[in-house]
């Protein structure tokens, strides 16, 4: 549906009520990562804390969604409880065409529901619906229940929490449609502290496709681009999985909490590995005709008969590297047996694979002990760090209810803060060098994806503070653009912004399409306002000393350059949150 502002579902939980508010800005925000910024200024309560009742938990699309391929991410809003400050997590999945088909551009949600409760949206109607019964329950048997519950097959997303959720962990996620996540920094407990355990999304709207003569040309245009070319075609055959056997042989990937960077052991759990033995089938999120969701299997013995039972479970580059290479768990089959228990707790696979380095980093330095992590942990030992996961996700100890707030908060207690491998959240599954590292450490959402840092250690030999940085702040700006159109980051070298332009104009967004490069810019600016206002301060954040012991394919790492780009990184970013939007 194009129009000039934006149509937001305001649900209250207190209320069990919700109102339809038309907001501003489609001209200056575009959608996504802008709009959701915009309400977060709007709905938020940047001083008081993450857990604060009526802190919104925003979900927000963009103008291309429904329109093009790809535009197919939701960008999830809030303030986080790993710390306490602004927070932006993407999913795909099902949930941005949803959305659309709900006639929505945005869902808000505030308040607390009294009991344990689950919302259903559609275009025309919505639900509070109380389900206690669900409370304590895994994810698969909340996804089970839930898509008996509520209508809708085939037109609705499923987002919905596990125990970590409930359990306070910073690290549980948003699970979307089985497959796909709201991973990072918390939204999961957000979702917990709200009392919600799901959220239906119900795509039961229609609307007539209004685009210009240009529209079907062009679209046909961008989707052979997509499916005819090469452009995207290493996404759908290995997948992201393809990086670990490449930058293991660049000596450039995170291994047994980062004490290495390159090992043969690795060879098990390449993507290759995984594509030749365990990948059943590829999924898609909807609207995408790349598919680069793989999914394989982990098998279990029920009955000393050879009875077996199977769980599909999905794979890419983060979750092996996370669960595979950084605790030496180098069996494909064993990698996903992993995996599936993260899944069923809704623990963050990333956060929660890196904190389980440290703690086995921790135990082999004798900080810490079974008296703590009531399992022993070695690297290697997959079955242990099952039973870890479980003990991470339901918060069983003291030990595990902190490091569930994040590795540095465990190492702060008990020791170990040298080698705890935090980048601003634990560390995502590239260890190219020092712009990569300054980059996640002080980037909006921590993410390898805020900008390409890791591609320029890999490119640059030259070690210019100010250039990096001036690279880090104009790559994030393209890369702000297209989170706001929504679209998912791996087609960014089809969506130029020439392209995005042309794709707004013919479908009616000719205003916006005429002012792309000050819209990114406002954007860009407004996000880190709302990261500033709630007290993120650039300059305080530190580097564990492991990311300098490291040797990469480039050589050692460099102390002063590394200082060199925090310090003009912090300062480019307080420079952007002051600029006049
Ligand atoms: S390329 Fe993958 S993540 Fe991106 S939209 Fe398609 S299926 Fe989803």
């Amino acid at each position: 549906m194009i129009r000039d502002h934006f149509r937001v579902l305001v649900v209250d939980l207190n209320t069990g009520r919700g109102s339809v508010a038309l907001v501003d800005g489609r001209d200056s925000v575009a959608g996504g990562s802008g709009l959701a910024a915009h309400l977060f200024m709007k709905y938020g309560k940047p001083d008081r804390p993450w857990n604060d009742p009526e802190q919104p938990l925003i979900f927000a699309i963009g103008p291309l969604t429904g329109y093009f391929p790809l535009m197919s991410k939701t960008v999830c809003a809030f303030k986080s409880p790993y710390h306490d400050q602004y927070a932006e997590s993407h999913g795909g999945g099902r949930s941005a065409l949803s959305l659309r088909f709900a006639d929505l551009d945005a869902l808000v949600i505030t308040g607390r529901a009294t009991r344990p409760s689950c919302i259903s949206v559609g275009s025309r109607h919505l639900e509070v619906k109380e389900v206690h019964y669900l409370w304590g329950k895994d994810l698969y048997t909340t996804g089970k229940m839930l898509r008996s519950m509520f209508k809708g097959a085939g037109h609705r997303s499923i987002l919905r929490i596990g125990p970590a959720g409930e359990n306070g962990s910073a690290f549980a996620c948003i699970n979307v449609d089985s497959y796909r996540h709201f991973g990072r920094l918390g939204g999961g407990t957000v979702m917990g502290s709200k009392n919600l355990k799901g959220i239906v999304i119900n795509g039961d709207g229609s609307f007539p496709l209004n685009g210009s003569k240009e529209y079907p040309k062009l679209f046909q245009d961008v989707y052979t681009k997509l499916t005819d070319t090469d452009m995207m075609s290493k996404y759908h055959d290995i997948g992201t999985p393809i990086n670990m056997a490449v930058l293991n042989e660049v000596k450039m990937l995170p291994i047994r909490n980062l004490q290495r960077t390159t090992d043969p052991g690795i060879s098990e759990i390449t993507g290759e590995k995984f594509a030749e033995l365990a990948l059943l089938r590829n999924a898609a999120c909807a609207g995408c005709p790349v598919g680069c969701i793989h999914i394989g299997f982990v098998r279990e013995k029920f009955h000393s008969d050879y009875q077996y039972l199977y769980r599909q479970v999905s794979y890419d580059h983060e979750p092996i590297f996370a669960v595979g290479s950084m605790l030496s768990v180098e069996n494909c089959f064993a990698v996903l047996s992993i995996i599936d228990v993260a899944e069923k707790v809704g623990l963050d696979i990333m956060s929660a694979g890196v904190a389980l380095a440290w703690a086995t980093e921790a135990t082999e330095k004798g900080l810490i002990s079974e008296k703590e992590t009531i399992i022993s942990l070695s690297f290697g030992d997959s079955e242990a760090y099952k039973q870890a996961l479980q003990h991470l996700g339901q918060a069983t100890n003291e030990f595990y209810r902190l490091l569930g707030q994040g590795t540095l908060k465990a190492a702060e207690r008990y020791g170990g803060k040298d080698y705890a491998c935090v980048l601003g959240q634990e560390m995502a599954g590239y260890a190219t060098g020092e712009v990569y590292f300054a980059s996640q450490a002080l980037g909006l959402r921590h993410s390898h994806l805020d900008s390409g840092g890791y591609s320029y250690d890999q490119k640059e030999t030259g070690k210019d503070p100010a250039k990096a940085v001036d690279f880090l702040v104009k790559d994030e700006q393209g890369r702000v653009l297209l989170t706001s159109m929504v679209a998912c980051l791996f087609a960014r070298g089809v969506y130029t912004d020439a392209l995005l332009a042309d794709c707004l104009r013919s479908v009616g967004y000719g205003t916006l399409a005429d002012s792309l490069g000050t819209v990114s810019k406002n954007i860009q600016q407004l996000r880190w306002k709302a990261r500033l206002a709630t007290g993120y301060r650039p300059e305080d954040v530190t580097i564990p000393k492991r990311f300098l012991e490291i040797t990469t394919g480039k050589g050692t790492m460099d102390a002063a350059y590394l200082v060199g780009l925090k310090d003009h990184y912090a300062k480019a970013i307080r420079a952007l949150g002051s600029s006049e939007t």
